[in-house]
């Protein structure tokens, strides 16, 4: 699979020196089958780094799957601004969550409707379908994916991709220690453990610094601690520090990786997600 970040951060970053190397978009993954599918393109999530992902595909894409973990705002804010909704006749796909009263449609109608935003669903020219997940698993081409409820506030899943060669695991906004670095002895008791699995790459919330998190337990993120430890415990292969805190800058974010590598390499490969970086797993 071919990878590529377009937004990592878990609100919008001010741009500015110091978030340069990071960048300041939020939560939006590009993910490629194989050596890098010319047709189909998955997107996880719909942060603000789906608009300049929208406008980079090209002639020869034919369908786009549009995972999203959550509607919390930093994952859908990007979704009206992206270019692949209103290219005529493009088979665009938008998997997510649906609660016990809402169907995902009208989740998502909520945001793209008067006043908050000028265009309806309905009224979009791609070739539009919806799909509400839950715990399941389903096919896209190319590529196979499994996907759980994961623990975040509200209804969050995490999303396992598969494709001939790779996997690769997206737990965006997920705290799966809650406060404890001791997991318990029945690993599947741990949320996100048979997403993550064995993963090739695992994308997990690193949102907080230690300090943060002893005044922010309960929001639903991690630290980079809690990610390495997690990575370990379910023998991922490389993690990538994803959801960065918009008021953490490039050398804060920097500083945290340093401490991780020092701390957990060799048994981990830990790197930090940044807009623009393309991995191949
Ligand atoms: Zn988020
Ligand atoms: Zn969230």
């Amino acid at each position: 699979m071919i990878v590529q970040f377009w937004g990592t951060r878990g609100s919008i970053a001010t741009p500015g020196p110091a978030t340069m190397r990071y960048g300041g978009d939020t939560s939006c993954v590009e993910v490629r089958a194989g050596d890098g599918d010319p047709e189909h393109i998955v997107v996880l999530d719909a942060g603000t780094g789906i608009r300049r992902f929208g406008g980079s595909i090209d002639a020869a894409t034919r369908r786009v799957d549009i995972m999203l973990s959550h509607l919390h705002m930093d994952h859908i804010q990007g979704l009206g601004f992206c270019g692949a909704l209103f290219r005529p006749g493009l088979e665009v796909h938008l998997w997510g969550p649906s609660t016990v009263r809402q169907s995902l449609r009208q989740r998502l109608q909520r945001y793209l409707s008067p006043p908050l935003f000028p265009v309806r669903l309905h009224e979009l020219p791609c070739d539009l379908h919806l799909h509400d997940v839950a715990n399941a698993s389903f096919d896209v081409p190319g590529i196979h994916v499994d996907c759980e409820f994961v623990c975040h506030p509200g209804l969050t899943v995490g999303y396992r991709l598969t494709d001939r060669a790779s996997t690769l695991t997206y737990l965006s906004d997920h705290d799966p220690a809650l406060g404890h670095q001791v997991f318990p002895p029945d690993p599947t008791w741990t949320s996100g453990f048979r997403l993550a699995r064995d993963a090739d790459l695992l994308i997990h919330d690193a949102q907080f610094t230690r300090d943060q998190y002893l005044t922010r337990a309960g929001w639903g993120h991690a630290t980079l601690d809690h990610a390495c430890e997690f990575a370990l415990h379910v023998g991922a292969r490389r993690l990538a520090a994803f959801h960065h805190d918009p008021l953490n800058d490039d050398d804060t974010i920097d500083e945290l990786l340093v401490a991780a590598i020092d701390r957990y390499a060799p048994d981990l490969d830990v790197f930090g997600a940044r807009d623009d970086l393309v991995v191949s797993v």
